[in-house]
């Protein structure tokens, strides 16, 4: 299994100690599966990221990585701006007041006319979408804030999903953003500038300084065809964490002074450019700790089966079925015996009825019983909302936050 975050230690009497407290006194009787989530650990990343990146470098939290709202409001005292995917997400963080921006394919023109109303600048992912807005501006008679999300000519190499340098619905293919930036102008919008999403949970940071430094090259060579500055340009985000076996931590402080750098190569027009990082993962990830509680312990040829009380259900991604191609151990342990020995060998299993409900494939584990609380690490990104909660109709998790 992979790493178990640096955030977390055991009490003197062997429990896993989650903001103080045993994690099993998280839970009353019954009351799993719980997402506790660490607003100290998101604390810790955003400062972090604030002390390795300079300061002309924003930061925003991409909402859909987890829409808890007690999580967003920590989070809105932290960064400078929320990215959102749907008109869902604009609901979520009502009277958070912060800036915001909105990409995603297939925006109706009910979400932009929202996006509109609530002064969020727009992530235009196709000329298609940005004639509808521009149209929705003079009929609501706003003028609408608009940046084109590029569908960039190179991908994050390595990364564990890569988005540019092919086909996609996502963005306007980088030849073509000329002649949107001038249709944009020429419209009188409020043009804000670029978006480049590259790609997603990457531990490398050769491959994120390569491709910070081509999407700065980009804009370079469309602010040479264009004649425009931008007055915004989003990096995208990609950052990964560390899941599974002999995977390393990111090293963000290379990155930052790699970008620091890039961006002191920069031309003086660009000194009032808002250079903008969107992240996720990185920022909530390590955060979260889901806990599930052993119903049955049982053996079937030769084979020990832990089945808890929790499953792909609220945990979709540990289960290896959101978008893994070879399915791996997320980090677990047994909360209850955190300090013993691992002695068995065990697959755990979520009550789900499908054999795909698998959270952790013959782990070791210390001498583990029924009534034991289990938790997997690194599920405070694309847990819960990531997962298909409605799926063979058993209840859904509790989330809570821990602000000790
Ligand atoms: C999902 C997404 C993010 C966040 O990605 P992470 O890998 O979680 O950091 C940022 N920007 C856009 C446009 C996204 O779709």
């Amino acid at each position: 299994m992979g790493p178990i975050p640096p955030y977390f230690d055991a009490t003197p009497t062997g429990h896993l100690r989650i903001g103080g407290k045993e994690a099993g006194d998280w839970l009353e009787e019954g009351d799993a599966p719980l997402f506790v989530y660490s607003a100290d650990v998101v604390r810790q990343k955003v400062a972090r990221l604030r002390s390795e990146f300079p300061d002309r470098v924003k930061l925003h939290y991409a909402v859909k990585a987890n829409p808890y709202r007690p999580l967003l409001e920590i989070m809105s005292e932290e960064v400078d701006g929320l990215d959102l995917a749907s008109r869902g997400e604009l609901d979520q963080v009502k009277g958070l007041g912060l800036p915001l921006s909105m990409a995603g394919p297939g925006k109706s023109d009910a979400d932009l006319a929202a996006a509109l109303k609530a002064g969020v600048t727009i992530h235009l992912e196709s000329e298609g979408e940005a004639e509808r807005a521009l149209s929705l501006g003079r009929e609501l008679s706003l003028r609408p804030q608009l940046a084109i999300r590029i569908n960039p000519p190179f991908a994050l190499k390595g990364a564990g999903m890569k988005m540019g340098g092919l086909a996609s619905p996502f963005g306007v293919d980088a030849d073509r953003v000329p002649a949107l930036v001038r249709l944009l102008v020429e419209a009188d919008a409020d043009w804000r500038g670029y978006h480049i999403y590259a790609g997603s949970q990457s531990l490398s940071a050769d491959a994120l300084i390569e491709s910070h430094r081509a999407t700065l090259d980009l804009v370079r060579s469309l602010t040479e065809k264009t004649g425009k500055i931008p007055a915004e340009v989003n990096l995208g985000g990609g950052f990964g964490i560390p899941y599974f076996p002999r995977e390393k931590e990111l090293d963000s402080a290379a990155v930052g002074k790699a970008l620091a750098d890039a961006l002191s190569d920069l031309p003086a027009e660009y000194a009032d450019t808002r250079f903008i990082l969107e992240l996720g993962r990185w920022l909530v990830g390590e955060a979260g700790i889901y806990l599930t509680r052993v119903l049955d312990r049982k053996e079937s040829h030769g084979k020990t089966f832990l089945v808890t009380d929790g499953g792909l259900h609220h945990v979709l991604a540990a289960s290896g079925n959101f978008g893994q191609f070879l399915r791996r151990n997320y980090p677990i342990a047994n909360t209850s015996r955190f300090s013993e020995e691992a002695q068995m060998e065990a697959s755990v299993v979520g009550r789900l009825c499908t054999p795909l409900d698998l959270l952790g494939d013959e782990v070791m584990l210390p001498d583990t019983k029924v009534g034991d609380i289990i938790a997997i690490f690194c599920q405070g990104a694309y847990g819960l909302s990531a997962s298909p909660t409605a799926f063979l109709g058993q209840p859904s998790a509790k989330e809570i936050l821990n602000d000790q």
